[in-house]
């Protein structure tokens, strides 16, 4: 399998300006096993420029048919290429390959359905008092600087890039430097699909060395970024100088309430998953769970043998559930988090090792008897740790699941309807599941409330924010 190595813009991969290149290393074996070029501003400025150019000369301009057509090409070249995607991400962040496989047929779903929504994305006509005609127009903006963290590296790629062009607007993707391949990948595949030279760049490169170059840029009209909320609120700040707009895609302290009137059994066998999943690596982790605690011990015996079933081993393999950590750093700031707990007497019931002697794996980690002020219950540790609390009364457990700066995603676990949809609509979140924990759906909108974004991915939320909208009044 080729490995992608140079930066992608204006149609065709090229060498870093200044020659730099990253090393990846392999977070299975921790061995080095690819260099590829890291862009630096010069070529941000070259790559915005390019991409300026291809949106004014063509493609916002495009007959929505024909975009139409050519996002499905690229769709049906990602299904093509899906076992090559799912490699790549695997070798590069240590992602199961089954996990891998699903998530670059997402990506593809992403292109599909955003395709096809460039024909339905419509204004409005509105009846103004005073007569005449008037109607809405959704516009493009022009270049769009997406710029996506290391953890789901290929569905963000795509769930940022379809949308974005899907509107007519030209798409300056920055992966994490971290775990640059697939976006690399899609680049090539896009314009092989089709996608006139320049519409998509894409530049691997660190973000506090290629950041402010980008962001800042005149020409970039939106930012599009998932990350922390650390680098988000700094993105914020930096896109203030020009009006740039932002959507924000941040952190996450996800809470999973758990009724006794629920099929907790149920509950407790899937709701591992839902916080260990990707090693914990993920926005959505339901990383604090409430548990009413008339079901509160069995609940936890069976969320223990749960997990302890999970399989922890080389992401090569069909059947492993849990790969390493993306990097040593990763692993070194979760175990922090593991050791603070210990020093403060938490419980730890299952995990906190290392299971393997190579590679950056991390045992899924199980916290009782935590205190509410500790940093394992307050931050987002972004790694396989679960903190599991009793409750007694829904209000009390749900001043408690609300104070958090967070505000992403969680799940809530009762067969009443009523509880259901109390609960649904009292906890402070973006996304909620009822009964499950699926929080990502290509059809429906996805961000967070309060430090856990602002703006929303996918959907067709996701088009509207892509674009401006224009009034236009015309008299009788
Ligand atoms: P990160 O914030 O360190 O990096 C994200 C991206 O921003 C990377 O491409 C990085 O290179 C870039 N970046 C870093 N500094 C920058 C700067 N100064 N200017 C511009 N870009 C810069 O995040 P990460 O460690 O890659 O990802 C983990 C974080 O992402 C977690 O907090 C997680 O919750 C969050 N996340 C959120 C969602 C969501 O949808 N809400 C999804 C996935 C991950």
């Amino acid at each position: 399998m080729e490995l992608p190595s140079l930066l992608f813009v204006d149609g065709s991969p090229r060498p870093a300006s200044d020659a730099r290149t990253t090393a990846l290393v392999n977070p299975a074996t921790e061995l080095p096993f690819a260099h590829v070029a890291a862009a630096s501003a010069a070529d941000v400025r070259a790559a915005v420029e390019s991409a300026h150019r291809a949106w004014e000369s063509g493609w916002r301009d495009l007959a929505p048919g024909k975009r139409t057509e050519i996002l499905f090409n690229v769709a049906r070249k990602l299904r093509e290429h899906a076992g090559e995607i799912a490699r790549l991400e695997m070798l590069n962040v240590g992602k199961p390959i089954a996990e891998a496989r699903d998530e670059a047929g997402l990506g593809a779903r992403v292109f599909e359905y955003y395709a096809g929504a460039v024909t339905k994305f419509c204004g409005q006509t509105i009846p103004v008092s005073r007569g005449g005609f008037d109607f809405t127009l959704r516009q493009s903006m022009g270049v769009v600087a997406a710029i996506v963290p290391w953890n789901f590296p290929f569905p963000i790629a795509c769930w940022k890039t379809a949308p974005a062009l899907a509107a007519g607007n030209c798409v300056v993707l920055k992966p994490a430097s971290l775990s640059p391949l697939t976006a690399l990948k899609l680049g090539e595949l896009a314009h092989a699909a089709g996608l006139p030279p320049g519409v998509l760049q894409v530049l691997p490169g660190g973000g506090a060395s290629i950041g402010d170059a980008l962001v800042t840029h005149p020409l970039v009209r939106k930012v599009s970024f998932t990350g922390s909320t650390e680098i988000g609120r700094r993105i914020m700040e930096l896109a203030a100088r020009n009006l740039t707009r932002v959507s924000l895609e941040l952190g996450g302290k996800s809470p999973n309430i758990v009724f006794a009137d629920a099929d907790w059994q149920r509950a407790a066998d899937s709701s591992p998953m839902s916080v260990f999943a990707n090693t914990g690596q993920d926005c959505c982790a339901r990383s604090r769970m409430f548990v009413e605690r008339s079901v509160y011990e069995p609940f936890v015996e069976r969320f223990l043998a749960a997990t302890r079933r999970l399989k922890v081993g080389d992401p090569a393999d069909e059947t492993t559930e849990l790969g390493p950590m993306v990097s040593e750093g990763q692993r070194a700031s979760v175990e922090e988090y593991i050791a603070d707990a210990r020093a403060r007497g938490t419980r730890v019931a299952l995990g906190g090792g290392r299971p393997r002697a190579k590679g950056w794996y991390l045992e899924p980690t199980v916290l009782l008897d935590v205190g509410k002020d500790d940093r394992c219950w307050r931050e987002e540790i972004f790694g396989p740790v679960v903190a599991i609390v009793p409750f007694d009364d829904e209000a009390t457990m749900l001043r408690e699941a609300n104070d958090s700066p967070y505000g992403l995603s969680g799940s809530v676990w009762t067969q009443n309807i009523s509880r259901a949809l109390r609960v649904s609509r009292a906890v402070q979140s973006g996304v909620l599941s009822v009964n499950c924990h699926n929080s990502v759906h290509v059809e429906a909108p996805f961000g967070g409330f309060k430090t856990s974004g602002l703006g929303r991915d996918l959907g067709m939320a996701a088009m509207e924010g892509y674009t401006e909208l224009k009034n236009v009044y015309v008299a009788d």
